[in-house]
């Protein structure tokens, strides 16, 4: 007897009898393949289904469970589309398809519908199998609901983040344990001018004050050492290279293992509150001056008045006298004369104050103080130059000290610029109800750590200085609810800004 193998070799069996047990055996061996396969399937616990010519031939316990469903007959027959959540239908249609034409395809996130309607987020890879002599899909999911709660929350937790994170005004940063930034907001930018990478991966303390750099550092350190918060007030460089002073909360975060791995901090742009301070501070002083001047100045004004006179009378007297030197006598006079003129300005700030404002046309009001000033401007090679809107509304002021403050800020440009230079003076709306007026000058300029002491009570830099100029100014301008701005750059000149509210006529019904 002959028969052929696989390959079509014909081969001889030796007889029937061994050929019938070859036979047998090879059913056992397929048998027992066969049932480890299905087992490998029953027992897993990875939810597995088979569906063939679109519906659903075969389906484990796990994937029963994962259906929702108890029983094998409520899911076999079913079309597989059937479980598909509707917005997923036409893309698994057309894996089907490609799986078919024996395409591989990729694991694929999808939505199923369970038996109880309840709609789950599952993982398939789909694989093409041949299930009862037939082409068929071999389908293997999980079920990522849970992963996928988790990614929203995490997103969602991430998108609030992002909004505080660009909502803060604060400043938020962390930094290793050698001060490395390795975190700042975004406020970095509207703080500090750049943008935060700028700063990431750089040292934090780079650009503290030099003057506030080793207090920066003995704090940082001693919150590593003894892992508990610390607070300070820092200056700190802005891009355009001014100063900003920050009020800085930093604390520790400590690992499981006890050791300080990192530090947190929020910082806050305080610049504007310290300026505030500082002028409540000068109005204080102002005030506590003017108080003082009240009852010095009288004291002075008097005698004074009788010592000139005297002077003058004796000078008459004294012209025939061999020793006789009329400068003495000018310099007397001159002296009492700025006597006179310092008790004057003091006596500004001290006067009780009988107010006499009345609405006045404040560029009228400049030009008069120009006039006055000219001489003094040409013989310090100085030109005025003037610009002013034409419809600037009338101002309520008394009128005798607004002059006094022009007076006093025009004075202080000409002598800023000894060698000569512009001055100009503009006038324009700052808003609806606000009125500017601004001196510009080309002189000397003001240090920047100066700035802050203008308008003290004899803070002058002048040889002949009295310091009292800027504060009769400042006291001024404030009893005319309006305020003064002094910016300036020390050998490019200086700008003085004063901004008042214009009058308010009555409206009558
Ligand atoms: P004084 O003029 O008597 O010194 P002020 O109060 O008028 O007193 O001014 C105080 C100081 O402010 C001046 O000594 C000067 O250093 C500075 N200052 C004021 N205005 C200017 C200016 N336009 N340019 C440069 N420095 C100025
Ligand atoms: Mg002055």
């Amino acid at each position: 007897m002959s028969t052929r193998d696989t390959e079509g070799r014909r081969f001889r069996v030796q007889s029937l009898k061994e050929y019938l047990q070859k036979q047998k055996q090879i059913e056992q061996q397929l048998r027992e393949s066969e049932e480890c396969y299905r087992n490998l399937l029953e027992f897993s616990p990875e939810p597995i289904a088979v569906h063939q010519k679109g519906r659903v031939v075969y389906i484990n316990p796990a994937g029963l469970r994962l259906m929702g469903s108890d029983s094998k007959e409520e899911i076999i027959g079913r079309p597989i589309l059937d479980f598909v959540h509707p917005g997923y239908r036409d893309v698994v249609a057309e894996r089907v398809r490609k799986i078919e034409k024996n395409e591989t395809v990729e694991i694929l996130e999808e939505k199923l519908i369970r038996s109880d309607g309840q709609v789950i987020d599952i993982e398939v890879l789909p694989v093409r199998i041949t299930y009862m002599g037939e082409p068929a899909v071999l389908l293997i999911c999980r079920d990522i609901t849970e992963r996928k709660r988790v990614e929203q929350a995490l997103r969602e937790r991430d998108a609030n983040y992002r909004i505080i994170e660009q909502h803060m005004t604060d400043l938020i940063g962390v930094l290793d344990i050698h001060g490395i930034v390795t975190y700042i907001s975004p406020s970095y930018q509207t703080i500090l001018g750049d943008p935060p990478e700028y700063c990431m991966g750089k040292f934090l303390f780079e650009k503290v004050h030099p003057e506030d750099l080793p207090r920066a550092k003995r704090l940082f350190h001693e919150m590593i050492r003894t892992k508990t918060p610390r607070q300070a007030e820092l200056r700190y460089k802005h891009a355009d290279g001014h100063w900003i002073t920050m009020e800085a909360n930093g604390a520790p975060v400590i690992e499981e293992n006890g050791e300080v791995s990192k530090i947190v901090f929020v910082a806050r742009d305080i610049t504007e509150r310290k300026r505030t301070e500082e002028l409540l501070r000068k109005a204080d002083k102002l005030s506590l001056v003017g108080e003082l001047a009240a009852g010095v100045a009288h004291e002075i004004r008097n005698p004074l008045t009788a010592l000139k006179g005297f002077v003058q009378l004796l000078q008459a007297k004294a012209e025939n006298h061999p020793d006789y030197k009329p400068e003495y006598f000018e310099i007397m006079l001159s002296e009492l004369d700025r006597i006179h003129f310092i008790v004057n300005e003091f006596m500004l700030l001290a006067k009780p104050q009988v107010s006499n404002f009345q609405p006045k046309d404040i560029r009228i009001l400049m030009q008069h103080v120009v006039a006055l000033l000219t001489t003094q401007a040409i013989m310090n090679d100085v030109q005025i130059r003037t610009e002013f809107e034409s419809d600037i509304p009338l101002v309520t002021c008394e009128e005798n000290q607004l002059k006094q403050v022009f007076v006093n800020i025009l004075k202080n440009a000409i002598e800023a610029m000894p060698n000569g230079g512009d001055l100009m003076i503009q006038m324009k709306m700052y808003s609806s109800e606000k009125v500017l007026i601004r001196f510009v000058d080309q002189g000397c300029g003001i240090p920047e750590e100066l700035i802050p002491k203008l308008g003290n009570p004899f803070f002058t830099t002048k040889e002949q200085g009295t310091g009292l100029g800027l504060m009769v100014c400042y006291k001024i301008i404030e009893t005319h609810q309006g305020c003064i701005h002094i910016s300036s750059e020390k050998d490019k000149g200086t700008t003085v800004d004063i901004i008042l509210p214009v009058h308010v006529r009555e409206v009558r019904e």
